[in-house]
């Protein structure tokens, strides 16, 4: 579509002042402004061609561009990129040109025709998962107090919008008499108020009622996250849409197991001769319980790294690890015996400690695992 002369669209010459060009594109955005002509497809691209032309002629340097190339110096990444300014655009750079008469932004438009729908308010609820549950994802069936549309009841046309949803007035303004509008104070902008309603209906014509809400929880959820579960929420009157449900996800602490991000943590400790002699383990995942090998002369402070036994990422991109964190017990308290028994190991160099490179201290594997 070829585009319009930008002098044309605000109606003026090629002469005109800087303050001449401002009060042509005050009078084209009064007329063609989306709160007086609600639904109007022509007046919207009429009201968006008169900002386009506004923003270049308004600006001395792209108006000099414009002079001299036309539409073309600003066709390469020099201004619109061909898509032309969105209705946000609009209104954040020359909402003051407005002086207020429209309370600074505009309502009714772009939500895909028709008149403003009213929405239902939010309910917020917690919802407590087991590890094994945010590991494995799970549905919840909770009970919600929920407000619906009382059966039976009626709506009319509104009769202070005629149904519009929208009061308008005649103001006053600095730009002269103009005509104003508002969301319609009666029906709350929904453009229908209630006919008949029955005895247990609140003032909108809805009723409190207990129902039970089944919500998935993906696995790989996080404490605090919050899901939303639409139009389960309080419904609206009239042909209102319901509001949503925020599912605030609580994570309970694992008696075992401890999170960070999606990998798990696990101490296990074993005993002097477990650790000198080998051993299997059995120890908790949070898909059941799985046995382990520790190799005889396990160091304490080994890190076994089960793969993919910790928790799905949220987003989908695999599954974190399970690291089993060794730790050799060391007793207290000793009988005679016992202490004997210590004691001439004590005299054996064999028990003297000799590190090698595999047996690296905790931190310096830890610090190995996460670079
Ligand atoms: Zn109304």
């Amino acid at each position: 579509m070829a585009k319009r002369d930008y002098y044309e669209v605000l109606g003026i010459s090629k002469s005109a002042s800087a303050s001449e060009i401002k009060k042509a594109y005050r009078k084209k955005a009064i007329e063609y402004h989306p709160d007086k002509n609600p639904d109007d497809k022509e007046a919207e691209a009429k009201f968006k061609e008169a900002a386009e032309a506004y923003e270049v002629l308004s600006d001395a340097d792209k108006k000099a561009r414009y002079d001299q190339f036309g539409h073309q110096a600003f066709e390469n990444g020099g201004g619109f990129g061909g898509g032309g300014m969105n209705m946000d655009d609009i209104f954040s750079q020359f909402g003051d040109i407005f002086g207020g008469a429209f309370g600074g932004g505009f309502s009714g438009f772009g939500g895909g025709g028709g008149q403003r729908r009213v929405k239902g308010s939010n309910l917020r609820i917690r919802v407590k998962l087991t590890l094994e549950e945010v590991a494995n994802g799970v549905e919840k069936k909770i009970k919600v107090k929920r407000k619906v549309k009382a059966p039976g009841t009626t709506y009319k046309t509104c009769s202070t919008c005629n149904g519009t949803g929208q009061v308008t007035r005649i103001a006053n303004t600095i730009l002269g008499r103009m005509q104003t509008s508002s969301p319609c104070n009666v029906c709350g902008g929904a453009g229908e108020t209630i006919d008949k309603k029955p005895a247990d209906a609140d003032a909108q014509g809805l009723k409190m009622v207990e129902e039970t809400v089944s919500i998935k929880i993906p696995a790989g959820v996080v404490d605090g996250m919050q899901l939303k579960v639409s139009g389960k929420g309080n419904e609206a009157p009239g042909n209102g849409i319901a509001g949503d449900i925020l599912v605030v996800i609580e994570e309970e602490v694992h008696e075992k197991l401890q999170r960070e991000g999606d990998n798990l943590h696990y101490d296990l400790y074993v005993s002097y001769p477990d650790a000198v002699l080998g051993t299997s383990k059995e120890i908790d995942t949070v898909t059941g319980k799985v046995r382990i090998k520790i190799e005889a002369g396990v160091q304490s402070g080994k890190i076994l790294r089960l793969r993919g036994k910790g928790i799905p990422s949220i987003n989908g991109y695999g599954k974190g690890d399970l690291l089993v964190h060794v730790n050799v017990w060391t007793p207290k308290t000793l009988s005679k015996q016992q202490r004997e028994f210590f004691e001439n190991m004590r005299e054996d160099e064999h028990f003297d400690p000799k590190p090698e490179s595999s047996d690296k201290s905790f931190f310096e594997k830890v610090k190995d695992m996460f670079s």
